[in-house]
């Protein structure tokens, strides 16, 4: 008697140090499993994944410590975990009606449908229990009510960088936002684009983003923002009458009109191209931090500058239609083109302008010279590219795919086979 009270008070505390080990082997049906690096994705919740993984959702949580467990994983973060079993289908969270409600609406049968959720029978009231419906060929997720398809563009999402979202069937009711600001959504048959930007100064972290239809919150997910490096750069203008803030103001309210106009369609196809090919050099990249004549380094550079000589051309980078073609007193000589979905990309400081406006331009068409006029120090290119109001990295957005991925012609199946 003695002796077995000794036992177990020697082992019980060893037992106590096992659960609470993080990955502890005693969580995982492989004793090696000490878990591996996953790169979470939109849909993707402590739920799905614990179905995915068959390791109960507290438990994984647990498996990676420095994670909030209250919080969804983040899309875009990378997070540890035990062996993908690979499940299909999606995960729902019925108001009301169970499965029963499910069944009717997937054409499915109610039967199969409950015993594959181990209910005994399909009348069973279900509130708010996450629901499997089985089937597909795209991992288990869990999507916004209605939705079939739900993806984000390829790609890290840093500060000044732009990110895009498909969701089908297509819905123009929803509304995207990420924290607080509006994504720029459009539907055509086939699905429906929410297009983002983040600025410059935006905050690196976790931002949340969320999808409602008319007043009801349908989805949300944290979403991750990588940090990036950025330059410094001292800039001095000594024209005192370019620096005027109300000349300033005024040409900037002038644009920002034009920028919030968003044709609902993409105009154009495939990828976008560099709009110069004969440059020196890229003297200024997108979201250098500039200080200007000594001052704070408050502002950030809204473009990519290419040094180039006098007279180059500077051809469009991508279908589009003319909306400004004339100087500006900051800007210089400037076309600004709008690509659709709100996506407008403009050139300035040019020595000469050869588009009018409203003339629709294919990728190449030539658009002006390369000059020094505006508030310019030598001659180049400065090129932007705004999505709404938000500046964003041009040069990142040729390497990124968001442009091909975004193209009429990207359709991917979103189709659920028949159980
Ligand atoms: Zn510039």
């Amino acid at each position: 008697m003695i002796r077995r009270r000794i036992l177990i008070t020697a082992v019980l505390p060893f037992i106590f140090l096992v659960l609470i080990l993080p990955g502890a082997a005693a969580y995982s049906a492989d004793e090696d499993d000490t878990g591996e690096p996953y790169v979470a994705a939109l849909g993707d919740t402590w739920e799905t994944l614990a179905r995915r993984t068959g390791m109960p959702a507290e438990d994984l949580a647990r498996y990676n410590l420095t994670i909030n467990p209250q919080r969804q994983p983040a899309a875009g973060s990378t997070i540890n975990l035990p062996q993908i079993r690979g499940q299909n289908g999606r995960l729902l969270r019925p108001l009301a009606g169970g499965s029963l409600a499910i069944a009717a609406t997937n054409g499915r049968n109610p039967w199969t449908l409950s015993l594959q959720n181990d209910l005994a029978h399909p009348y069973s009231p279900l509130l708010y229990v996450p629901f499997l419906l089985p089937g597909g060929t795209a991992p288990l997720r869990e999507l916004p009510p209605g939705l079939q398809h739900l993806s984000l563009a390829p790609g890290a999402i840093t500060p000044g960088s732009a990110f895009a979202l498909r969701a089908s069937p297509p819905d123009p009711a929803l509304q995207f936002t990420l924290d607080t600001l509006p994504l720029t959504v459009s539907s055509t048959n086939e699905r429906t684009v929410a297009l983002g930007a983040t600025g410059a100064f935006f905050p690196p972290g976790q931002s949340l983003l969320a999808i409602r239809s008319g007043i009801n919150p349908l989805w949300e997910q944290p979403l991750t923002i990588n940090n990036r490096q950025w330059t410094w750069e001292e800039v001095t203008f000594t024209n005192a009458a370019v620096l005027d803030p109300e000349t300033l103001q005024q040409e900037r309210e002038r644009l920002q009109a034009i920028w919030d106009e968003v044709t609902p369609q993409a105009m154009w196809q495939g990828e976008f191209q560099t709009p110069i090919t004969d440059y020196i050099e890229i003297s200024s990249y997108y979201g250098a931090r500039r200080s200007v004549n000594g001052g704070p380094y408050s502002s950030y550079h809204e473009g990519t500058d290419y040094s180039a000589y006098g007279g180059t051309p500077v051809r469009a980078p991508a279908a589009g239609k003319v909306v400004l073609a004339e100087p500006l007193a900051i800007r210089g000589g400037a076309v600004i083109l709008d690509h659709g979905l709100g996506i407008h990309s403009g050139y300035y400081h040019l020595s000469a302008i050869h588009v009018q406006p409203r003339q629709l331009v294919e990728p190449g068409d030539l658009l002006g010279e390369v000059g020094t006029t505006g508030r310019s120090t030598g001659n180049h290119l400065h090129w932007d590219l705004l999505i709404g109001r938000t500046w964003i990295d041009g040069y990142a957005w040729l390497e990124q795919g968001i442009d091909e991925w975004l193209s009429p012609s990207q359709i991917e199946d979103h189709r659920l086979p028949e159980q």
